[in-house]
């Protein structure tokens, strides 16, 4: 029996692993669950799956989540930093599912990794802001870090077909998102329900506007440098519209392995919770006749130039990737709140970059935590300056 403590249930990770504990009941069970403000959401979780302890954000929910409660529930309910804190370090939880975004997410990935617990990694952020920190604190306790992140589990797959150092490249797909096709001169009139229509792949708004820009798959770019130890300038990105090949590990002999299955994260999710071991299961198959054919096509950097600021990033190294992960999470919510144009997400984080210039790579979450405010104060002082433009007249 593996038992899981979930970070962040109630978002589109956190449920669809429920999902895949749901279909396994003789393997999984939930013992902790951390959520943000979702209540009535993570009330029916709690119902369902019996957890031990609850996490919430806030003080207030607390006593509004235990009146939603069946009586039997025999659940502790927590809340703010140290309350997720509690959860991430369960001490009867096995695996810990790091599902919960933003600056969250590395505290508690943090706090998992410190406690020893294997980590199935599905935010970006923790690789992303604070990479070198993340490893060392790995290295320490010996915790293994699984990505679920359906590119990095395909490398992470693909990678068993051979011996460490074997691995000439690996290639990460891209759907290409909704724009792949759309002329480059009518981009500043994308509207926010044009970048939130993702061709392949149902996510929550955030990571949808990152696929529309690409700055995604820059972000997998310094997610898979750290995950598997490989340099930017071999980590390429392809763009693949079916979304079916999740990467490919091309290696020194010069094969090319690659991994498909549906486009559904109950399989990255199942993978990571059972490494090394895979399970039956009866989320459906891929048919390569009915697929037909896969097209695959170059990345063009007029098109996606955030994905050459992520490289950017990464190259430059030290803060840099928190840099640009900060002022990115601004830009978007400035798109989604209808402030900044579609074009203006990437030249807000280039700005940013620019603004905040070189930092060293964080060695403690506090250091981290500043790191990226300064990327948000920069982002934040840019969009202010450039909101008014789009406002119209009154
Ligand atoms: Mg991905």
């Amino acid at each position: 029996m593996n038992s899981l403590s979930i970070l962040g249930s109630t978002g589109s990770i956190g449920r669809s692993t429920l999902d895949v504990v749901a279909a396994f009941p003789d393997r999984f069970r939930v013992v902790a669950l951390a959520a943000g403000r979702s209540i009535e959401k993570l009330a029916e979780q709690v119902a369902r799956h019996r957890p031990r302890l609850v996490a919430v954000e806030r003080a207030e929910d607390v006593s509004r989540l235990e009146r939603l409660l069946p009586a039997e529930a025999a659940c502790r309910v927590v809340s703010g930093l140290e309350g997720l804190d509690e959860a991430a370090c369960h001490s009867d939880a096995d695996t810990v599912v790091g599902g919960l975004v933003g600056a969250l997410g590395l505290r508690s990935a943090l706090a998992a990794i410190g406690c020893g617990k294997r980590l199935t990694l599905a935010n970006k952020e923790p690789l992303v802001v604070a990479g070198k920190l993340v490893l060392a604190e790995a290295a320490r306790t010996g915790a293994e870090i699984i990505p679920v992140d359906s590119e990095h589990s395909a490398i992470h797959q693909a990678l068993r077909s051979g011996r460490t150092g074997e691995a000439r490249r690996l290639v990460l797909t891209a759907s290409g998102g909704p724009f792949r096709e759309r002329r480059l001169e009518t981009f500043d009139a994308i509207t926010v329900d044009d970048a939130l229509a993702h061709p392949t792949w149902k996510m929550g708004p955030k990571i949808t506007i990152d696929s529309a820009t690409m700055m995604n798959k820059g972000l997998e770019v310094i997610e898979a440098h750290f995950l598997f130890g490989l340099p930017g300038d071999r980590i390429d990105v392809v763009i693949h519209p079916q979304s079916y090949v999740h990467s490919f590990v091309e290696f020194v002999d010069g094969s090319l392995v690659a991994q498909l299955a549906r486009n559904d994260m109950k399989f990255p999710i199942v993978y990571a919770l059972c490494y090394p071991d895979r399970i039956p299961n009866d989320f459906g198959r891929l048919d390569p006749v009915a697929l037909g054919r896969l097209d695959f096509f170059d990345v063009e950097p007029r098109r996606y130039p955030a994905l050459a600021l992520a490289r950017q990033a990464l190259a430059a190294g030290g803060g840099m990737p928190a840099i640009l992960n900060a002022a990115n999470e601004v830009a978007v919510a400035a798109f989604l709140e209808g402030k900044i144009p579609f074009p203006d997400v990437v030249n807000v984080v280039s700005e940013s970059m620019e603004t905040v210039g070189g930092t060293p790579a964080p060695d403690t979450l506090e250091e981290a935590e500043s790191v990226d405010r300064r990327g948000r104060e920069a982002a934040s002082a840019i969009v202010r300056r450039r909101a008014p433009a789009v406002a119209g007249p009154a």
